[in-house]
């Protein structure tokens, strides 16, 4: 074992393997992986190793399309085949119109990424799989590439394949420790001797959390139990003359796919349970879990009236294995939150049929600095200080209990809820608030009128419709409030933050004090990294002359990481996050100043206290720091206070407000709003893949100030052009809003892609953006979006089809 390697990689499973190969498919051939024992040994090798194109947004497909033609390019390799069933096809079955409604949507989704699917109704499925009935199916969606591999072939295959490009493989050397230098290198210690690194990488499967010790890290990862039995052999899959497609079934919640004559079926039964919460053995290696099918008795009966032929089919074997989930069911492919040169592919529970690409993306983040699509999606990052192992396994027993029930637009499921709330919680909630969540916060979405009141989910508009109609008129006419939990706040202090801050983003920042601007990062390939609202405190009893960080509420670690990497060591700038000390009160309306004027002491006048001002003060007896700023289009003040004194800041602007009939509003009647302005969503229409030009934000750079980070990248763009143009489109059907993902049409080609939709209540639109080619973004272009199996008529309109110029918010 050599005692150096540019990028030392512990675990050898699909992850470490993918990883590794990638690395030096990227140009890095100085990389090694450490294996505790054989490769394959954690989950890898017992896996049903089922490989679909299916996935919910647009990376995850593409990421899954990339392992697909990569597993295709290792079959066909004639000096080391890997066994690969591809294009056995595979069925998601539906048995509510709902769950067609998404089928149709993801293959909306898929298409924008040259992915086919097709939505079949029951009689089609049945044609397609004879082995099942059509009882209570509607129908389902074909995946025609979905196949199964050998995992261990494929983890070999890899592995061969690094290795002939240089990188060096060592099994049976478990990793036992591991030291970070001053200069951010490491050692990692093994039981044959260290080697030193540059980067560690955490592929360590379910005993990722030991890796994690080693360097004081917790993942949220916990893993579950996971049963599938294969079964004798069955007549009539081998008098069907061809293979029979894969089956996954929200309905029952079962999957199964052929295996040599029988089946193979797996199960994710009700009555689940969590692995090695409490430690592993260190001598469970190769190893499985004692079966117990007892428990997964209701599963079976559903797959039995599915598929009858299994009531009278033997079973041959029965495998349960450890498999990992997150708090979201995605893996933390990427950077490892407050590490240096430490990055994990962790929490795969599809590892097989996604790990090509996730290691693909892993290797281009470590190589590049960012993959070519936008990670945010498996971005270990988005989870912050909220992300225990304990709320994993709440959240894994939830997921693994749902496994083929995706999530509807605006659902949020109960488990680990209420995780983190403010003091005005509960009162909001006697207000008859209905609560989404963002990382983790409770927020409020809308103000439900009746106490039983429930929202009917899916893919089109239903009864909250009104409700935001009605909060979004009261706020357009008169006066709302409401709360912005867990809204990402930095307090930057020290002698160098305003040369700092216009070195990391690519406009103008404010340097007055008492102003506040809007600023965006950007990444070394002009791409935008982040959205930050910047405030010039100046010094008072509060503290000294200070700048406020303010961005979206997931993205503390995100941009922490990313800001405290980029100081110099010789600069005076020091961080500190107010995330959790703090909470935001919006007011909104053309009365809002009225309200204010009456809580607060001081002069709130126009000429006083201008549209993007800050001030601080109290609100009643509460100390609170107000920013003229908006989100709504409407005259709006976010006013952020400390969560001590929250509740009496929210007493005194009620009281105040009685006058002015103030009521509340929630963030669906913002969304609806924001969308009227053009005003855009970090990580739904502000990506990574895109620049600020190509975001239509050209009026936030300002090329002629001096060097900052992603500058010679847009110069480059000048020259090279834009590839898409985020449009503003105003979409002719009053059924459905357009979903992020979904697929723009110019005639029959696909031209762009949704970022996100809503209805505009003022404006009586309904609206989308979109990233689409440049030749079709002029205004007054003519389109079509896929909306759940519809080309739906639309047109490109100007950018802020409400108010345009901005006169209420400066008003
Ligand atoms: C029953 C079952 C069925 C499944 N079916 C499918 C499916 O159909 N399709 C699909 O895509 N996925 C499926 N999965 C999930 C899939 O198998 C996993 O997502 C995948 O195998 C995880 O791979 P990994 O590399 O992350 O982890 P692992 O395979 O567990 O690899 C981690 C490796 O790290 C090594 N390691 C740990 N600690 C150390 C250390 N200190 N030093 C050195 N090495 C260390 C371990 O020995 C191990 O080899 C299934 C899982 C189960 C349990």
């Amino acid at each position: 074992m050599r005692d150096q390697a540019r990028v030392v990689i512990i675990g050898g499973g699909i992850a470490g393997c993918s990883a590794l190969y990638h690395l030096t498919q990227e140009g890095w051939a100085d990389v090694m992986l450490i294996e505790r024992d054989e490769l394959t040994s954690g989950t890898t090798w017992h896996s049903a190793a089922q490989v679909t194109n299916f996935g919910m947004t647009q990376t995850m497909i593409g990421l899954k399309s990339h392992s697909i033609k990569l597993y295709k390019e290792l079959r066909d390799d004639p000096d080391y085949p890997v066994g690969y069933n591809h294009g056995d096809g595979g069925i998601r079955l539906a048995n509510t119109p709902e769950q067609m409604d998404g089928y149709r949507h993801f293959a909306s989704v898929a298409a924008g990424m040259g992915v086919d699917f097709e939505v079949i109704d029951a009689e089609e499925c049945a044609r397609r799989h004879p082995l099942i009935s059509t009882d209570n199916l509607l129908g389902g969606l074909w995946d025609p590439s979905d196949g199964h591999i050998d995992p261990a072939q494929l983890c070999q295959a890899l592995a061969r394949r690094a290795r002939l490009a240089g990188a060096e493989v060592n099994r049976h050397t478990p990793v036992t420790g591991l030291t970070q230098h001053a200069d951010h290198t490491w050692t990692v210690h093994t039981e044959k001797g260290d080697v030193k690194a540059e980067i560690v990488v955490n592929a360590g499967g379910y005993r990722c959390n030991e890796i994690g010790a080693m360097m004081g890290v917790q993942h949220p990862v916990a893993s579950m139990e996971h049963q599938y039995f294969l079964t004798e052999d069955i007549p009539a899959i081998a008098e069907a003359g061809h293979r029979i497609p894969l089956l996954r079934c929200p309905i029952s919640d079962y999957y199964s796919r052929q295996e040599k004559g029988g089946l193979l079926l797996g199960f994710y039964e009700q009555d689940c349970r969590t692995w090695g919460m409490d430690g592993i053995d260190p001598k469970f290696t190769n190893d499985l879990c004692p079966d117990d099918l007892d428990r997964v008795t209701d599963v079976l009966e559903g797959a039995f009236a599915r598929m009858p032929v299994l009531m009278e089919t033997g079973i041959r074997s029965i495998v349960n294995g450890p498999i990992t989930y997150t708090i979201d069911g995605a893996p933390l492919v990427g950077p490892i939150p407050g590490k240096r040169n430490a990055f994990c592919i962790i929490g795969l529970r599809a590892g097989l049929g996604e790990g090509g690409g996730h290691g693909w993306l892993l290797a281009q983040q470590i190589v590049h600095g960012e993959a070519e699509y936008d990670t945010w999606v498996i971005d270990p990052r988005r989870f912050t200080g909220h992300a225990s192992v304990e709320l994993t396994a709440l959240k894994a027993i939830e997921d693994y209990q749902n496994e083929f029930r995706f999530h509807f637009p605006h659902e949020h499921r109960p488990a680990g809820r209420p995780m983190k709330t403010t003091p005005l919680t509960p009162v909001l909630a006697a207000e008859g608030a209905h609560f989404g969540t963002v990382n983790g916060w409770e927020r409020l979405d809308y103000i439900a009128p009746t106490p039983d009141f429930t929202e009917t989910l899916g893919f089109r508009f239903n009864e909250v419709h009104a409700l935001t109609a009605a909060e979004v008129a009261h706020v357009s006419t008169g006066v709302g409030m409401t709360e912005v939990s867990g809204f990402n706040r930095f307090e930057l202090t020290g002698r160098d933050v305003h040369s700092f801050l216009d070195r990391m983003t690519c406009g103008r920042i404010p340097t007055k004090e008492g102003r506040v601007g809007l600023a965006y990062l950007l990444n070394h390939h002009g791409g935008l990294k982040g959205e930050a609202t910047l405030a010039n405190l100046p010094a008072s009893d509060r503290g000294p002359a200070r700048v406020w960080y303010g961005s979206a509420a997931a993205s503390e670690y995100h941009d922490m990481d990313w800001l405290t990497q980029h100081v110099l060591p010789d600069e005076d700038v020091q961080i500190r996050s107010l995330t959790n000390t703090h909470t935001i009160l919006v007011l909104a309306g053309p009365k809002s100043r009225d309200v204010l004027q009456a809580a607060a002491r001081g002069d709130w006048s126009r000429a006083a206290f201008p549209w993007l001002s800050v001030r601080e003060c109290h609100i009643g007896i509460a100390p609170a720091t107000v920013l003229g700023v908006s989100f709504s289009g409407e005259l709006a003040y976010e006013i952020h206070v400390p969560n001590q004194s929250l509740y009496a800041a929210y007493l005194a602007m009620r009281k105040a407000g009685e006058a002015h009939g103030l009521t509340l509003f929630g963030a669906r009647a913002v969304d609806s709003m924001r969308m009227e302005k053009g005003f855009l969503h970090w990580k739904a229409d502000i990506l990574t893949e895109f620049t600020p030009f190509e975001t239509g934000l050209d009026r936030f750079v300002k090329m002629d100030k001096g060097d900052f980070i992603g500058k010679a990248a847009l110069q480059a763009q000048h020259a090279t052009g834009l590839r898409r143009k985020l449009v503003c489109l105003r979409i002719d059907t009053t059924d459905a809003p357009a979903q992020g993902g979904a697929s723009v049409r110019n005639r029959d080609a696909i031209v762009g892609t949704v970022t996100s939709g809503d209805w505009g209540h003022r404006t009586g639109l309904n609206l989308a953006y979109a990233f689409v080619t440049p030749e079709i973004a002029e205004t007054g272009s003519r389109l079509t979006v896929d909306i759940l199996g519809q080309q739906i008529a639309a047109q490109v309109i100007d950018p802020s089809p409400f108010d345009p110029d901005h006169s209420r918010m400066r008003s």
